[in-house]
């Protein structure tokens, strides 16, 4: 493990909860940590990205002072992402200062979602600083196709990532981007591969999230298509299982596993949304669909004092808008927003 600083700043003293406008009590904190990442998947990115300049970045105390303002505030659940949050430098720096809060049990779960390929590194260290179950999306099972759609990817290595989770004793939820005529055929097998593994699934949307190469109108595959060819050979349950996110699960009665579908497009599932992203400069969106957003860097950078900033969150909390309105133009073709996934952390 790399070497391991005590943190920064305790924790402050706790302060009131924060609720939005619509009296949704918010308790989940996504934080981007960077938005570089070692694929260049299709539905996400082009493949020449330009990412953001390293000297805007925060740093990783800035990043642990910050989420340890929303704990004190009520955050529960956090989750590392990005880009892909185990490239960013001493990363088990944040996690080990986030742990504390686990400890002390203020925050009940620290999580991250990951595109696998450095958790032969990291999948150990993970589990000992306190993570519990993790994220590790995948799209599809055959090595050609898997090159097609990260671009820079190597399936054996996420393959082998997956098994260092499993190893590690870390709980795996696997995540895949439904694409039409890409991985359609393939939405069986992959139920199956992580329901024998003790795995749960979960498919999304693709979103209309920043400029990308292709054209995103015919990546799109709506999860209700999905959902009705599983049920031509599979018995899925209706089941009130939640873990904190967006996803609506059923239980597939032949495998007694369980698939999650998480629809942006086809079902507004803001109404009982308790989430807000950090992006990797300290802006913080209320909404993954929405352009308004409010920059917490500058309080944060003002005072060593954390009300200043406290105050700022409280702000922005009562901007919280009702829900997003994705739509992909099928006219300009242009994404609704204009920021990529990598950069508000997916
Ligand atoms: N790099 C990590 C990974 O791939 O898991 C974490 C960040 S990635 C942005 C988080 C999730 O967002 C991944 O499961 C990815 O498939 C998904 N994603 C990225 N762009 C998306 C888009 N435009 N629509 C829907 N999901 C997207
Ligand atoms: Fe990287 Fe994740 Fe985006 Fe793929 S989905 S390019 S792995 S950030």
């Amino acid at each position: 493990m790399q070497s391991i600083r005590p943190p920064a700043r305790p924790l402050a003293t706790p302060v009131a909860p924060m609720i939005d406008p619509f009296g949704r009590h918010v308790s989940y904190l996504r934080v981007s940590v960077t938005d570089r990442c070692d694929f260049r998947c299709v539905y996400c990115m082009s493949e020449h990205m330009t990412f953001l300049p390293k000297k805007d970045l925060l740093s990783l105390e800035e990043l642990d002072r910050l989420c340890s303002a929303f704990v004190a505030k009520g955050v529960k659940k956090l989750r590392i992402t990005g880009g892909e949050p185990l490239v960013r430098k001493n990363i088990l720096w944040l996690f080990k200062a986030l742990s504390r809060h686990l400890e002390t049990g203020a925050l009940q779960e620290l999580t991250l979602t990951t595109n696998g390929s450095q958790l032969p590194k990291y999948a150990a260290d993970l589990k000992a600083l306190g993570v519990e179950r993790i994220n590790i999306s995948l799209d599809t099972l055959q090595p050609d196709r898997f090159k097609a759609i990260t671009r820079w990817g190597d399936f054996a290595q996420v393959l082998a990532g997956l098994e260092a989770a499993e190893k590690a004793g870390l709980k795996v939820k696997l995540n895949a981007v439904a694409l039409k005529g890409v991985n359609e055929d393939e939405i069986e097998a992959l139920v199956r591969f992580a329901h024998g593994r003790g795995a749960d699934i979960t498919f999304i949307e693709t979103m209309p999230l920043g400029d990308i190469d292709g054209d995103r109108t015919s990546q799109y595959l709506p999860l209700s298509v999905v959902r009705a060819r599983l049920m031509e050979t599979l018995t899925l349950d209706e089941i009130a299982y939640r873990t904190g996110g967006p996803a609506r699960y059923v239980q597939v009665k032949e495998t007694g596993g369980r698939i999650g579908f998480i629809t942006p497009m086809t079902h507004n599932f803001c109404e009982s949304c308790n989430r807000v992203r950090l992006t990797c400069t300290g802006t913080l969106y209320m909404c993954l669909g929405q352009d308004d957003a409010a920059d917490l860097r500058a309080p944060l950078r003002a005072s060593l004092d954390d009300a200043p900033l406290s105050a700022a969150i409280d702000e922005a909390i009562g901007r919280k808008p009702k829900g997003h309105d994705f739509i992909i133009d099928r006219r300009t073709k242009r994404p609704s927003v204009q920021r990529h996934m990598s950069v508000t952390g997916g």
